[in-house]
């Protein structure tokens, strides 16, 4: 199966991915995380994407859609993926479809997390990740007043472009170039929206209930 997911930073993608990619067998492929990667490496794509991500702004296409091709081409990904953070915006789904149909291969859904933004920007300015596991807290939700990994005792940092001023500035960047691609796949038939309230499970749950129909197909 061949999954898009899509929705505002901080609607819970990335763990979403995770699950939906594991219970299908399939690769999730997080375009966020293949930066990051390369930012820590020092890689070249890395260095090209660093001042765009620190400022909460898109990579620029050209770069971003060579990299997916690249991840795209890999055997793993022949039968099926889940792609997190990709696309981004309108020319990079229409690049998409375009890469797909060389291969003689088409999206057969799009989720699409809903959440209110407000609570977007409470998840992601809270949010802390240790230095030393990388495991993930929250100021709030984990009532984490130190910042101290309660886990392996690392030290904990909040990632730059999690900071207030920038959590605000990915979200206008999301509704001005991300979020007309919910029109795109709808008028494409293959959207299916899904409240991203609630537990982790429960969102799951619904992302699962979603997709059942294609897997039975
Ligand atoms: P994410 O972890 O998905 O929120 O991505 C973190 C940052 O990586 C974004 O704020 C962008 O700077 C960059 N990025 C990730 N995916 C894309 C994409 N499809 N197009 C352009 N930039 C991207």
């Amino acid at each position: 199966m061949r999954i898009v997911l899509v929705g505002p930073p901080g609607a819970g993608k990335g763990t979403q991915a995770q699950f939906i990619a594991s219970h299908l067998s399939i690769p999730k492929i997080s375009t966020g995380d293949i930066f990051r990667a390369n930012v820590s490496g020092g890689t070249e794509l890395g260095r090209k994407a660093k001042e765009f991500m620190d400022r909460g702004d898109l990579v620029p296409d050209e770069v971003t859609i060579a990299m997916v091709r690249d991840r795209l081409s890999e055997d793993d990904a022949r039968d099926g993926f889940l792609l997190d953070g990709f696309p981004r915006n309108v020319p990079q789904a229409e690049t998409l479809k375009k890469m797909l149909s060389e291969w003689d291969a088409r999206l057969d859904i799009v989720l699409e997390l809903v959440v209110d933004e407000e609570e977007v920007v409470r998840r992601l300015s809270g949010r802390r990740t240790c230095t030393k596991c990388g495991k993930i807290w929250h100021v709030d939700f984990d009532d984490k007043r130190d910042d101290i990994c309660d886990d392996c005792g690392g030290n904990l940092f909040q990632r730059d472009d999690d900071k207030e001023d920038v959590v605000r500035h990915r979200l206008e960047v999301y509704q001005e170039q991300t979020a007309p691609l919910v029109q795109f796949y709808e008028d494409e038939g293959i959207l299916a929206g899904i409240e991203a309230t609630g537990s982790v499970e429960e969102v799951t749950g619904r992302a699962l209930a979603a997709l059942a129909p294609l897997e039975s197909a």
